[in-house]
């Protein structure tokens, strides 16, 4: 199965023209709208939209019966303003997708122009463009959503593009390739009272000031050994921005992190518990939120070995990667599937993930594509 120049050039069109109209995690209803006119055209056996919010899925089926092989790309960009002089740079106020997803979702694209000429031999191909990978929540939204019950995969398979690798070199992970994570919002509550007259109030102030260092205290371990341990405080807020009131509410909030799930229920014990020590011993109340909840990220054996055997018979250049400290919502897929994913360099000096100047490479179109639809037929024919 292969590309012709006429498929790159329409996709790369394609991947700036999303790159222009960025959305935020959960608000992505344009983008779904663009991804489904562009799947229309590839006349899909199946197009679900709606999954898990804005989500959607091509299905390509094969005449004979075989496995269920999922692909992902996500379609939220991110409340970044893009700085920029690229012609197609965010259209959008604030908001730029800063983290290549508009490549992938082209990538994906790919699939569909090539499955649209020939259908897998056996089973069937879902290609999923999934919502809300940046907060956590779309992955598992997905799999919560029963129109997704029909198309649960055998196998998942991601990538994602990565900065700080050369432009094309994949990296390729078994076991832990992302860490699990968890935001932490504490609420302490006291009691008001005049600035003259502290004493008759509560104030969260002491029991936030032993947090922060208690908190990042906590940090151990490191990635390779499997025990990396981080308890970051991002955001801390006491009582109102005045001076004739003494505080009596205060948050404080903590980005949890650790390799593996199990080691994450153990933290956020730990953490809910220090907190509680914390507010008893100054007389306050205490109240615990989660957000942006992602889950660990571990490659399947014998899904990473297909890939890296996809990316030998293309020969494209590979190595042994390491794991990542951040965090990737992929990896709730394979809680339903044997899944993997893997990392496509964008070029050493890239600009990071998450940077105001972020611009996927369109390079990777091909190069993403070839390794998965060279995945599709090793599984499908
Ligand atoms: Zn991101
Ligand atoms: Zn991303």
């Amino acid at each position: 199965m292969t590309l012709t120049a006429s498929d790159l050039a329409d996709l790369t069109l394609w991947r700036r023209h999303l790159h222009a109209m960025p959305e935020v995690s959960g608000e992505e209803h344009e983008t779904a709208a663009e991804v489904v006119r562009f799947l229309e055209t590839t006349e899909p056996d199946v197009i679900v939209t709606g999954l898990g919010g804005t989500g959607v899925a091509a299905v390509f089926s094969g005449h004979a019966p075989g496995p269920t092989v999922m692909f992902r790309a996500e379609l939220d960009g991110l409340p970044i303003a893009e700085i920029s002089d690229l012609p197609y740079r965010s259209q959008i106020a604030g908001k730029g997708h800063m983290c290549g997803h508009d490549g992938h979702m082209a990538t994906l694209g790919a699939l569909a122009l090539a499955f649209r000429r020939r259908r897998p031999a056996r089973g069937r191909v879902v290609l999923l463009f999934q919502p809300a990978e940046e907060n956590g929540a779309g992955a598992a939204a997905v799999l919560a959503d029963a129109k997704f019950k029909p198309l649960t995969p055998d196998f998942s398979f991601a990538l994602h593009n990565m900065p700080g690798i050369a432009l094309g070199r994949s990296w390729i992970k078994d076991g832990p390739a992302n860490c699990a994570s968890s935001g932490l919002m504490i609420r302490l509550t006291g009691k008001t009272a005049h600035a003259s007259m502290p004493e008759t109030g509560i104030s969260p102030a002491p029991a936030i000031a032993t947090l922060i260092p208690a908190f990042a205290a906590l940090a151990k371990g490191t990635l390779d050994d499997g025990d990396l341990t981080l308890a970051t405080v991002t955001h801390v807020t006491i009582g109102e921005a005045a001076f004739g009131i003494a505080p009596g509410d205060g948050e404080i909030w903590v980005t949890l992190r650790t390799v593996s799930d199990d080691q994450m229920a153990a933290l956020k014990e730990k953490a809910e518990r220090m907190a509680r020590e914390a507010a008893e011993a100054h007389g306050l109340g205490v109240t615990f939120r989660y957000h942006d909840e992602f889950g660990h990220c571990r490659n399947d054996a014998e899904a990473a070995a297909m890939i890296r055997r996809a990316i030998a018979a293309e020969e494209l250049p590979f190595e042994d990667g390491k794991a990542f400290r951040a965090s990737e919502d992929f990896g709730r897929f394979g809680t339903v599937s044997k899944s993997a994913m893997f990392f496509l360099g964008s070029g050493e000096n890239h600009p990071a993930l998450h940077n105001p100047d972020y611009d996927f490479p369109d390079a990777l179109i091909e190069i993403g594509a070839r390794i998965f639809l060279r995945i599709a037929e090793d599984l499908l024919g």
